[in-house]
């Protein structure tokens, strides 16, 4: 059905190009017009557009014309040559058709998926252009720094003709010289750096010291890199904390080695004992076998006597088999009870089993006894002879135990994950005594980089190493939040649509898969499959040596360094000159790219390794069948594979494609490799036989759309948790903002000032009970702690006063204290006095506020919940906000508490200058492993302040919380409860 609507009228994709087609008439019309203008003529164009734009015309309406004035531009420089990245370059391209539609599907805030080569980088200048001439500056986006310099060198003449400034932000710059790069009409940088500038803004001690001008406009390139594979995990910026959390996995570590040790005696006896039943051929034996080796699967998925025996044909199949009937009797806790502990690779989960539990001391057994906090919760919520302190501090207690217990058990879970999952050489190496990433993506190792939540330290524990300290988080995004916050976003990429569904769902993104200019003529072979590893790189080895010898270039595609350099070992055994690429220095490798379409070139490269990086074809290749691409494993993601094919074929030219696999590659071992096994043992294939078969292709296919889906959920989960965060975040922000920006906030403080001494009324002198038994003890100590004010009662007055008489009395003599301030030190120093008292209790306050959502979303991870408590998620939000609550009241009252008690011995400048010694570091975590943080450097600027003053208010911070009951917050402003309902309307609703 479906097949037959699209023969009679195109995709939709074919439809919306042809949708499009007027506007490219219409561009190509003003084009031929402006053939005639001088230079100075069309230059002038800019101006007259951004004249039409204040007269009240709209981009929208000036889109034809100032795409034409681009294309005219480009052609007027066909044939000069400029440096692009050192390298002298001569200017070719005018914008074929299908570019001025990818330039409007970027315009219109979509995603134009253009296959590789078709000139990308020249298509996003239009819409550039277009949207820069509103001078609210336009951000172009790339994956790596060079890109970004090469993308403003190359297109920065064709901007600059035309009158509008450019700048480009790299990793090392100074916040002066960001800033002067954001004021261009056109930026140029990575996500990183955008984000990270975006988080350290709301680290800026002083308003002159943020970067950013505003978020108006971007085009993202390699779309799907940047917001699918680096939106996985957040931006941190954070910096060292002293914590016992090191001594922790120490004190952990014997045990768990012990559980460990156990486990892989106990599980090479189960594979002797599987193997010796085998033997016996009776049916009954082989059941037991199976399960035996399915126990082996999940207890140590990685043991090398179990995969030697699941490689003899028909094993998998047992095992599957077996699987499936535990599954179906729901009994495969049976099969696990027989474990210490055991792995979920799937879920990436493991966990102890009782049999395991026994045989931790019982001080660790109680460990695992954590109170199901749903329930404890539910009772106190049901007691009603509580008063709401008494049960908000058992509330507190309750978590506070609760979140010690967990991290404990956690810590011993990511020690087994340590043990279990991460092998040393593979998904990690050991330099100079520190335990170092390999990213599973490219397979280059990330200096400075760490896995998060804790299995870095458990790794560390495990090799022995320094437990290196774990530090706080200090402010955090998700790409997905930072990109939202754009006014438009578009992006271009030659791989979108696999994923066109996760586009639209989190950004609001609509794919256009725009026709290529030229036919691509690229033939892709089916997939070549054997049993084993070393039989494929054999064949891949074999494979090579052929074309090599017709002088046909190669580019081999592999998921990690690891098999980059096997296959590099065996390349030269057979004496072939080659390169190999693993996204270390991009420049490098970018030239060295280029290179890889020339006669008798062989490249092994990973994924990301010269990405964005032109390959044209050398003198002779044509004819001996173009660029031949071969893959060594599929990725998880079908989408990288296609950008692997991608890279042949360009722009109508020959090439070809295929890719080798086996059935030990990890995404067949996890999904379909069994009963791949199993259709081989039916063919009767052997061991060095290769099968090509479309029933394997597809079931490979499925696997990926099965990872595809579980990577997209936890994407998903990431940002559901970060929603909730970027509401309270945004208020923060703001608030902070306003703090950082206005002139004077004195009107601020002195509202709080007032507000906070209500408050200690409403909690003293309750409206409902005498004055004689009003707490004015307690009052008069907090009028002491917080306004450093001595008040006196005489003891005949009490019983006439009133709640307004009190706060008449005793606000007079705090605005008393106040003025009295503010005369001495005069306007100015007072003024700052307040700045600085505002954003350094936000600024404490966020921080550990930020540790406590962490540490509530673990404890909420960890446990089942069941019942009346609702979803995860909800109690987050919950908890989440009742935490904002209590945060708020706090730091008012300890900003009024400061304003009071600071002296002013420092001059605010030297202050601020040492404020910027960098101590914090910027991170985003890996791109595709799972749960990966990173540390690299950030540069200066980033620094977090350790001011002597700030340490000084501490002491206030011990006492006890006062609430009010909603954070202050505009009335139109959304609830900071991210319900998404205007305040006024929800919790701020009177009544
Ligand atoms: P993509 O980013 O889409 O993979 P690039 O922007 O790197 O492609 O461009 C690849 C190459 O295509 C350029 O180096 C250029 O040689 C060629 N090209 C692109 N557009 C044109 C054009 N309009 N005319 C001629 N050559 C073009
Ligand atoms: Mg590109």
């Amino acid at each position: 059905m479906k097949n037959l609507i699209e023969k009679m009228f195109g995709t939709k994709h074919e439809r919306d190009v042809k949708k499009m087609q007027p506007l490219v008439a219409e561009i190509n019309d003003h084009f031929e017009r402006l053939k005639s203008l001088s230079d100075e003529e069309l230059q002038a164009k800019t101006d007259e557009f951004k004249s039409r734009l204040a007269e009240g015309e709209t981009v929208d309406d000036i889109m034809t014309e100032a795409f034409a004035v681009v294309k005219e531009t480009c052609r007027r420089h066909l044939g000069q040559t400029w440096d692009v990245v050192n390298q002298p370059t001569e200017w070719n391209m005018v914008p074929f058709d299908v570019q001025l539609i990818g330039a409007v599907a970027l315009h219109q805030g979509k995603i134009a998926e253009m296959a590789t080569g078709e000139g990308k980088t020249l298509v996003a200048t239009m819409p550039t252009y277009l949207n820069a001439l509103t001078g609210k500056g336009v951000h172009i986006v790339t994956v790596n720094d060079y890109l970004a310099r090469r993308d403003l060198e190359w297109m920065g003449k064709i901007y600059e003709f035309l009158g509008l400034t450019i700048g480009v932000i790299q990793n090392q710059m100074t916040n002066e010289e960001r800033r002067e790069k954001y004021k261009c009409d056109i930026t140029f940088g990575t996500a990183n750096e955008f984000g990270f500038d975006y988080l350290r803004d709301n680290m800026a001690q002083k308003a002159e010291d943020r970067v950013h001008r505003n978020r108006y406009y971007a085009i993202i390139d390699e779309v799907d890199s940047i917001l699918i594979d680096e939106a996985r995990t957040p931006l941190i910026i954070s910096g060292q904390v002293d914590s016992k959390v090191h001594d922790r996995y120490r004190q952990m570590k014997p045990t768990v080695d012990v559980l460990v040790r156990k486990q892989t005696t106990l599980v090479n006896d189960m594979v002797a004992k599987a193997e010796k039943l085998l033997a016996s051929g009776n049916a009954d034996d082989e059941f037991e076998a199976g399960t035996l080796l399915l126990a082996v699967t999940r207890g140590a998925p990685k043991n090398k006597r179990l995969l030697k025996v699941l490689k003899e044909t028909g094993m998998k199949k047992l095992v599957t088999d077996v699987e499936s009937a535990y599954m179906r009797d729901k009994k495969l806790h049976e099969v696990d009870d027989r474990l210490y502990f055991f792995i979920d690779e799937r879920e990436h989960s493991i966990a102890l089993t009782d049999q395991g539990t026994a045989q931790l001391s019982p001080e660790e057994q109680k460990l695992f006894e954590i109170p199901d906090i749903s329930i404890m919760l539910s009772e106190l919520e049901g007691d009603e002879s509580l008063s709401p302190e008494e049960r908000q501090k058992k509330t507190d207690e309750i978590y506070r135990v609760h979140g010690e217990l967990s991290e404990k058990v956690h810590a011993i879970n990511q020690l087994l994950r340590a043990w279990a999952l991460y092998e040393k050489d593979v998904e990690y190496v050991l330099q100079d005594g520190k335990v170092m990433i390999v990213d599973e993506f490219t397979g280059r190792i990330l200096p400075g980089r760490r896995y998060s939540d804790g299995l870095h330290q458990a790794i560390e524990a495990k090799e022995g190493v320094t437990i290196e300290a774990e530090s706080q988080t200090l402010a955090t995004i998700t790409l997905q939040n930072y990109f939202r916050m754009y006014d438009k976003l578009a992006g271009m990429t030659g791989t979108a649509e696999t994923e066109a569904g996760e586009f639209w769902d989190i950004y609001k993104l609509d794919v256009a898969v725009i026709p290529t200019n030229e036919l691509c003529i690229r033939v892709d072979s089916e997939d070549q499959i054997y049993r084993t590893r070393p039989e494929k790189y054999k064949a891949i080895i074999n494979e090579i040596t052929e074309k090599y010898n017709k002088g046909q270039p190669i580019l081999v595609g592999t998921v990690s360094v690891d098999v980059s350099e096997t296959l590099s070992r065996m390349l030269k055994r057979s004496g072939i000159p080659h390169n190999v690429l693993n996204a270390k220095q991009h420049q490098r490798e970018a030239e060295i790219v280029t290179r890889a379409g020339e006669q008798g070139a062989v490249m092994i490269a990973t994924n990301m390794a010269g990405r964005g990086t032109d390959i044209r074809l050398g003198d002779g290749v044509v004819e001996r069948g173009g660029l031949h691409i071969i893959g060594t494993e599929r990725h998880e993601a079908r989408r990288i594979d296609r950008q692997l094919r991608g890279r042949s074929g360009r722009q109508g030219d020959p090439g070809s494609s295929i890719f080798y696999l086996s059935l030990e590659d990890d995404l067949m071992r996890l999904f379909g490799g069994d009963r791949l096994g199993s259709v081989m043992d039916r063919l009767g294939v052997q061991d060095d036989e290769v099968i090509t078969h479309k029933m394997v292709t597809k079931a490979i296919e499925r696997a990926q759309k099965k990872v595809e889906l579980q990577n997209f959920a936890i994407r998903k989960h990431t940002l559901d948790y970060d929603d909730v965060m970027n509401v309270q975040r945004n208020w923060i922000y703001e608030r902070r903002l306003a703090a950082l920006e206005r002139e004077s906030i004195k009107d601020e403080v002195v509202d709080l000032i007032e507000e906070v001494l209500e408050g200690l009324i409403d909690d003293h002198c309750p409206e409902k009970v005498y004055p004689e038994n009003w707490n004015l003890t307690g009052f008069t100590d907090e009028l002491r702690k917080i306004y450093l004010l001595n008040f006196q009662f005489k003891e005949e007055d009490i019983p006439s006063l009133t709640r307004e008489k009190l706060k008449e009395q005793v606000h007079g003599a705090v605005m008393h204290i106040y003025n009295q301030k503010e005369a001495a030190y005069g306007e100015e120093i007072m003024r700052q006095l307040e700045r600085y008292a505002v954003l350094s209790t936000i600024d404490r306050h966020w921080r550990d506020h930020l540790a406590e959502m962490d540490e509530l979303r673990t404890g909420i991870g960890l446990r089942a919940y069941h019942g009346g408590m609702g979803k995860p998620i909800d109690i987050y939000k919950r908890e989440a906000f009742r935490m904002l609550e209590e945060m708020s009241a706090t730091v008012d009252r300890e900003i009024v508490n400061l304003v009071y008690k600071l002296q002013v011995s420092l001059p605010e400048k030297s202050r601020a200058e040492r404020r910027r010694e960098p101590e914090a570091v910027a991170s985003h975590a890996d791109t595709t492993g799972m749960g990966y943080a990173s540390a690299v450097q950030a540069p200066a600027g980033a620094a977090q302040e350790k001011n002597p003053m700030a340490e000084a208010s501490q002491a206030g911070r011990q006492q006890r919380t006062y609430r009010r009951k909603v954070p202050k917050v505009g009335r139109n402003d959304p609830c900071p409860c991210g319900s998404g309902k205007k305040y006024k309307k929800c919790h701020g609703a009177a009544g």
